[in-house]
């Protein structure tokens, strides 16, 4: 398997697509290195006595366009490097769905189902002491991502209100409800995947009824999304998470069997039909393949056997560079995780904005912001591709650069105007 830096290839995406366009090379120079990388020990005294160390992080990669935005990793794999790649993706990400944030991401390298409940709010609330002053509603607001959720956010909040002594909540999103979180913000990122499939598929001229659904990654993306994608119409024929999957090829009609194995069990490998690797699942002759689990799982060898047309890549990072190059030559529609999967940054918004304005919204006004944002953003993006001859990917990086481009340049220059004008008149 291909391993390459992850900082390396976000920094490589980001140079193919500021090829095709005009770019002041010092915008590019300055998205080529985070703002601010914080990097945090975290020693641990286990509930047995026993001490542990562990190593936490926060990247601050752009503001351009508003406070960073970006969520909290807690994985053995989480290392700087990840963590910057995630960072820029979600300045690109913000960009491409067009909300007024700057991109952010962090984590602590440490497996949690290793540690008690008790032990991991302990780590928690130690990493939110350490990042108390950099992070916070008008700065750099963190946000539920693999292994973290809408508890994990409560210590957060909690601690952070502690440490400043002044509740914010606007300060974490992801919050459960009764915590200051937003409706809609659970299923976020798997509904934003599925407008953005819609959306794309109703520009093709295609519907979604009947195509066969290959998930791999059983968390809050892959899992909400197979449910999904079944209330549209597709046949989910198989599932995985990191211990394996099953494949039913008639489709999987009761999705509920499948959950209800995979919270006894932990696992849905085996839950029903063939038991299958993670990696056969992505080479399953299948119409949509999704993968929802951790980066470069599409690789080199799987896009050489791949069958399905299109991939709704809801995972950051799932297709590794090469991967992607023969996905593209194979004529298959990769919707990139900067727009796939930015449902959930645009209902981490949401759940901001309603903080901050002390509001709180129905799950449908919810859900209609985040159709329309999908949609424009399907737009702009299929626009982009035609208008450059490329694929989607670099289309939504363009879409992201022109807007940074229009915030780095723009006031800059409509002052320079106005001043000219301005000269011109008084002459
Ligand atoms: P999660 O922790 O809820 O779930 C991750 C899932 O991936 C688990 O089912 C895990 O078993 C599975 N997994 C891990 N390694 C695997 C492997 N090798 N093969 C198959 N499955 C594997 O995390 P999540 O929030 O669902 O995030 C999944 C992906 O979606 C990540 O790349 C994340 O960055 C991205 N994402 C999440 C959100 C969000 O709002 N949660 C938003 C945007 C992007």
């Amino acid at each position: 398997m291909e391993t390459i830096n992850p900082w390396a290839k976000a920094l490589k995406l980001l140079d193919d697509a500021a090829a095709l366009i005009t770019l002041d090379p010092l915008l590019l120079k300055t998205l080529s290195a985070p703002d601010r990388t914080v990097e945090v020990s975290l020693p641990l005294r286990r509930d047995s006595g026993e001490p542990a160390l562990f190593t936490g992080y926060r990247v601050q990669h752009n503001s351009l366009r508003g406070p960073y935005k970006g969520g909290l990793r807690f994985h053995p794999a989480v290392s700087m490097d990840e963590v910057k790649a995630l960072a820029l993706w979600m300045t690109i990400k913000c960009a491409v769905i067009d909300i007024p944030m700057g991109g952010g991401k962090g984590g602590i390298a440490v497996d949690p189902k290793q540690l008690s409940l008790a032990e991991l709010e302990r780590l928690t609330r130690q990493f939110t002491r350490k990042i108390a002053d950099v992070i916070g509603p008008t700065r750099d607001v963190p946000a539920p991502d693999v292994n973290t959720n809408a508890q994990i956010m409560a210590w957060i909040k909690d601690e952070y209100g502690r440490v400043t002594g002044k509740a914010a909540p606007a300060v974490v999103t992801g919050k459960a409800i009764a915590d200051g979180g937003s409706e809609g913000r659970n299923e976020a990122t798997a509904q934003g995947g599925v407008y953005a499939l819609l959306a794309y598929l109703r520009a093709r001229g295609m519907r979604a009824q009947g195509m066969t659904v290959a998930v791999q990654g059983y968390g809050n993306a892959g899992r909400i999304a197979a449910r999904l994608l079944a209330v549209e119409g597709c046949r989910v024929v198989a599932v995985s998470d990191s211990q394996g999957g099953c494949y039913f090829p008639q489709g999987i009609k009761d999705l509920g069997e499948i959950e209800r194995v995979k919270d006894e069990t932990r696992t849905v490998r085996g839950a029903m039909g063939m038991t299958i690797s993670s990696e056969e699942l992505l080479a399953l002759p299948v119409d949509i393949v999704v993968p929802a689990a951790l980066e470069d799982s599409l690789t080199e060898s799987i896009a050489a056997d791949f069958k399905a047309g299109i991939v709704l890549e809801l995972a950051n990072g799932p297709t590794t560079l090469e991967a992607d190059a023969i996905l593209r030559q194979k004529g298959v529609a990769v919707l990139p995780d900067v727009l796939a999967n930015a449902g959930g940054v645009a209902v981490s918004y949401f759940e901001w904005q309603q903080n901050m304005q002390a509001e709180h919204w129905t799950k449908l006004e919810v859900l209609d912001r985040l159709h329309a944002k999908m949609d424009a953003a399907v737009a702009h993006v299929l626009q982009a591709a035609t208008r450059y001859q490329t694929s989607l990917r670099q289309a939504a990086y363009i879409v992201a650069l022109e807007s940074l481009r229009d915030r780095w340049s723009g006031p800059a220059e409509a002052a320079a105007t106005s001043a000219r004008q301005e000269a011109t008149a008084q002459a």
